[in-house]
């Protein structure tokens, strides 16, 4: 099933087409027009199991609605924590020593090694949203650049979550992009400025993605230039260990939102361009940056 959140926080699950969806707003319990309060999302995506045959029956009433129509909004609702991958494909490690000397003038070792940091649930951007670029980094000259990475919906949440059950607390999946100044900053602070994590244009279910590592990544800027390409079986840290590290640290929540690492084939981007992302059995977004 593909869940998108469009117009004032409304749900509805699109077509196999990707052309269209059914609003299905009103078999969610406890529904809130508000995205403040994000409850109902989040015990969504606890409950999925339960809440899906009234869903499903909703989506089977119609009418549906075709997505130009709509305003897509980002794939998930009010996180308690966007998480993100550091150097999970060793092709991207490789491109960041010469990323970091030519922008740091040196290599920064520890930033080479697999982690997890957090971006603030604030970046979140939908597929119709432009990435803003800051004026300030900008009039710095820093570099400013788009990470494009499969993204992972927590489901049941947990702590110390073993590798071999970890895909048992996956919601779904979706498609973001990392947006990342180049300086001397904190990660946190150089990926989190607002519209910095787009991610969409929907939802994934876990049942109908399959398996993680069977996917692929692209990301083509302005129309021609194949900037990322790559298969998501060649992470370092596979999605299960991913999740499994993560909630080694912080206890995972329902809704939660991992970044799961970005293939090479960073850049800059500025003003004006188009980027174009896509992940197979995901589907596909272009953001404008201004
Ligand atoms: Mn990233």
């Amino acid at each position: 099933m593909r869940l998108a959140i469009f117009g004032e926080s409304r749900l509805g699950v699109v077509n196999a087409a990707g052309t269209a969806l059914v609003d299905v707003t009103a078999a969610v319990p406890g529904h809130d027009p508000d995205p403040l309060t994000a409850g109902w999302w989040r015990a969504l995506c606890r409950d999925f199991a339960a809440l899906r045959p009234a869903l499903e029956a909703a989506a089977k009433e119609g009418p549906e609605i075709a997505l130009d129509t709509v305003r897509l909004r980002p794939a998930v609702l009010g996180p308690s924590k966007v998480i993100a991958a550091a150097c999970n494909y060793a092709d991207h490690v490789t491109e960041m020593h010469g990323v970091q000397e030519r922008t740091l003038g040196k290599v920064e070792h520890w930033m080479m090694d697999f982690d997890v940091f957090l971006k603030a649930p604030s970046s979140l951007a939908g597929p119709a949203d432009d990435v803003v670029l800051p004026p300030e980094e900008v009039a710095a000259g820093h570099e400013i650049h788009h990470e494009s990475e499969l993204v992972v919906v927590v489901g049941t949440g947990g702590r110390d979550i073993p590798a071999e059950t970890a895909l048992d607390h996956v919601f779904g999946y979706t498609l973001g992009l990392d947006i990342t100044v180049r300086s001397q900053a904190d990660r946190s602070r150089r990926k989190s400025y607002d519209t910095f994590s787009p991610i969409g244009p929907w939802l994934t279910t876990a049942d109908e993605t399959g398996d993680p590592a069977g996917l692929t990544i692209d990301l083509v800027l302005n129309g021609e230039d194949h900037r990322q390409h790559c298969d998501t079986a060649d992470m370092l840290m596979p999605v299960p260990e991913v999740i499994a590290y993560a909630s080694r640290i912080m206890t995972l929540h329902p809704g939660d939102v991992i970044f799961t690492g970005a293939p090479s084939g960073v850049g800059p981007i500025q003003a004006g361009d188009l980027l174009d992302t896509r992940i197979s059995r995901l589907g596909g977004m272009t953001i404008r940056v201004r």
